[in-house]
């Protein structure tokens, strides 16, 4: 996946490039990054990337004709196999992210990614060079960056390679439109809570049985939206039954 990434701040993006699995990914080739600066693109001599807005107001914005040069070089940068790449504006305004998006977006060879700063980005530049607008939730941030890196970072878990079976996406929460189950690791006895005894059985059957329920029971308590969007089928009906019983009984 190559994705082109239009921001006044590129160096915050070693926060993705230099740790973790996103890290590894990226020294790996199996994703390519690149960076257009705006401000490599300002043609006066103090390389200006903020400008008024009209009509007044509090804040700038960012300065129209060096983004849109760095646009479309991120564009160019991108022709020659990839087809046409989209170019995604990290907007508060935009579609909140979901993790279909995410699978969605993560099929796609190449990307231009638009971080805006100040104020944000003169409506023009929307219309013309944006193709979709993303948030990653209903709050504001001061920049693009962290946006785009949330998103670049949730993308590149799905490209083919990068997770080891252990870490894999198939057990993450959303997935299959529930939570991940509660996990445990050592000690197996802390501040007098106990590790549950199924998952020191051995049972992989009834291992795999209490994870499911756990599952849906924990999507219950914390997400019930997502209870009532799933269509859920009869056995994992009985075991939700069967959890809030038990956790009704408790509580
Ligand atoms: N004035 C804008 C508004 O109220 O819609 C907010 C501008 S914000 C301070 C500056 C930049 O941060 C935006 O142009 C956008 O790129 C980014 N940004 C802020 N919140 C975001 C969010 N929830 N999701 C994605 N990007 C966001």
């Amino acid at each position: 996946m190559k994705l082109s990434v239009v921001t006044l701040f590129p160096e915050m993006f070693s926060a993705l490039t230099d740790w973790g699995i996103s890290g590894r990914a990226v020294k790996q080739g199996l994703v390519v990054l690149n960076y257009y600066n705006p401000r490599e693109y300002a043609k006066d001599k103090h390389r200006s990337v903020d400008d008024k807005p009209f009509g007044g107001g509090p804040g700038m914005l960012m300065k129209t004709e060096p983004l849109i040069a760095a646009i479309q070089a991120a564009k160019h940068g991108l022709k020659g196999g990839e087809g046409s790449s989209r170019v995604v504006y990290l907007s508060p305004q935009g579609r909140p992210i979901q993790h279909d998006d995410i699978v969605d977006l993560a099929t796609r060879q190449s990307m231009v990614l638009v971080c805006g700063r100040y104020q944000g980005i003169d409506n023009r530049v929307i219309e013309s060079e944006i193709d979709e607008e993303v948030s990653i939730g209903d709050f504001v941030l001061s920049g693009g960056e962290l946006a785009a890196m949330a998103l670049i970072d949730a993308m590149i878990r799905f490209q083919p390679g990068v997770l080891g079976d252990e870490d894999s996406v198939q057990q993450d929460s959303f997935t299959n439109g529930l939570l991940h189950c509660p996990e445990y690791t050592r000690p197996q006895e802390y501040n007098g809570r106990e590790v549950p005894q199924v998952l020191l059985s051995g049972d992989h059957a009834a291992i795999e049985t209490w994870r499911v329920k756990e599952s849906l029971g924990a999507t219950w308590i914390k997400r019930p939206d997502l209870i009532e969007k799933n269509k859920l089928d009869r056995e994992q009906l009985e075991l939700l039954e069967q959890f809030i019983n038990e956790y009704q009984a408790h509580y």
